[in-house]
């Protein structure tokens, strides 16, 4: 008999709205087995929702079911499995959505966020060894992105984590887990955006605003920032946005085109919206790169005016988890947070208990929330 506790469980997605009422997640008494080899168990300090979990509970996305969401956390070593060297009890840890393997053709090239065999475990909800560690009514129930955070505690590889230094709150370590790579990551990284250089986001929700953070970390001399509601453009500006480009009537594109004088060097899509991606699409200039992090509905009918894409010349990348490598990128950036440079502690506006989580969906489906923590 595993340690028991309480996790928040899907067991149907596609329930109607408000969530608060239907209530798709319950909190259901989870037992646990492990960790194995290789595997930590982990108590979980915080875990802040993001848009990806909502479409986990939309089905927007589909998942085995049922799971426990919940992929942006933070916690401390309570126990190590057999062969675990890195990892010591006590020590506090940022989840990783994305495990690195360190040994497929990807992690080898350097590029871990497209590790082949972590995002084939996370697809069957299960953990890089195989299997799920939880059980809920006697019946397995699936690991979201190998780690199912909206818990009490979690069983995890030892690739999912990496160790946070002494001095950061662990409420603010969980962001660093998907919104500061999803956001400031991609500016960084995925972009390159370099001092001097011109930027559009097209979205200021918590990726966005972490993708503000981003490019004033970077030096860009334009950040302007597109969004449907007037609020998050004033949260945008005072992150260091230097334009505003309110959303209301299909011109915001070309308000970006006029601000700048044609266009801006880089565009990031931020918002997971097909409107907002046909923003960033035609707000850069020609020879420009559009970036596209939000994850757009798969369903979504989507047209390409391929010949203004050559005589544009723009470029068009996907950008996965910022294109960073967890265990390089988030030592560095929580050095740069600690420095005050990357102040991402600005994206928290909500804290809640784990019983609130369905009051949280609701939020975040109303875009009324950055992040809100959950202190399970
Ligand atoms: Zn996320
Ligand atoms: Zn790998």
């Amino acid at each position: 008999m595993g340690l028991q506790f309480k996790a928040a469980v899907l067991r149907e997605a596609g329930r109607a709205r408000p969530y608060a009422e239907s209530q798709p997640l319950v909190l259901e008494d989870v037992t646990v087995e492990g960790p194995g080899a290789g595997e930590v168990l982990v108590r979980i300090a915080a875990a802040s929702l993001c848009r990806s979990d909502l479409s986990v509970v939309t089905g927007v996305r589909a998942w085995p079911m049922p799971i426990v969401p919940g992929h942006e956390a933070s916690g401390v070593v309570e126990e190590v499995g057999a062969g675990v060297a890195t990892l010591r009890r006590g020590d506090p840890v940022v989840l990783v959505f994305q495990p690195q393997c360190g040994v497929c053709p990807s992690c080898l090239a350097g590029d871990a966020h497209l590790c082949g065999p972590g995002l084939a475990a996370n697809r069957a909800g299960e953990l890089m060894a195989g299997g799920t560690r939880l059980v809920s009514g006697g019946a397995p129930v699936h690991h979201h992105m190998g780690l199912s955070a909206f818990a009490q505690y979690a069983v995890v590889s030892e690739k999912s984590v990496v160790p946070m230094p002494e001095g950061i709150p662990l409420e603010v370590g969980a962001l660093f887990g998907c919104a500061v790579m999803c956001g400031a990551g991609t500016v960084l990284n995925t972009g390159g955006v370099r001092p001097g250089d011109t930027v559009t986001i097209a979205g200021a929700g918590g990726v966005g605003c972490s993708a503000i953070l981003g490019a004033v970390l970077a030096g860009a001399e334009r950040i302007v920032v597109v969004d449907r509601d007037a609020d998050h453009l004033d949260v945008a500006l005072d992150l260091g946005a230097t334009d505003a480009v309110l959303d209301e009537d299909g011109t915001a594109a070309a308000r970006v085109l006029e601000l700048t004088g044609g266009g801006t060097d880089h565009a990031f899509e931020t918002a997971g919206t097909l409107g907002a991606f046909e923003t960033a699409y035609n707000s850069v200039r020609r020879g420009g790169q559009v970036v596209t992090v939000g994850l757009v509905d798969p369903r979504t009918p989507f047209a390409l005016d391929i010949a203004a894409l050559v005589t544009g010349a723009k470029t068009l990348r996907g950008s996965y988890i910022g294109s960073c490598n967890p265990r390089r990128d988030i030592p560095r950036y929580m050095a740069l947070y600690q420095r005050g440079s990357l102040p991402v502690d600005r994206l928290i506006t909500h804290r809640l208990t784990l019983a609130e989580v369905n009051t949280a969906l609701d939020r975040m489906s109303d875009a009324r929330a950055l992040r809100q923590i959950i202190l399970p």
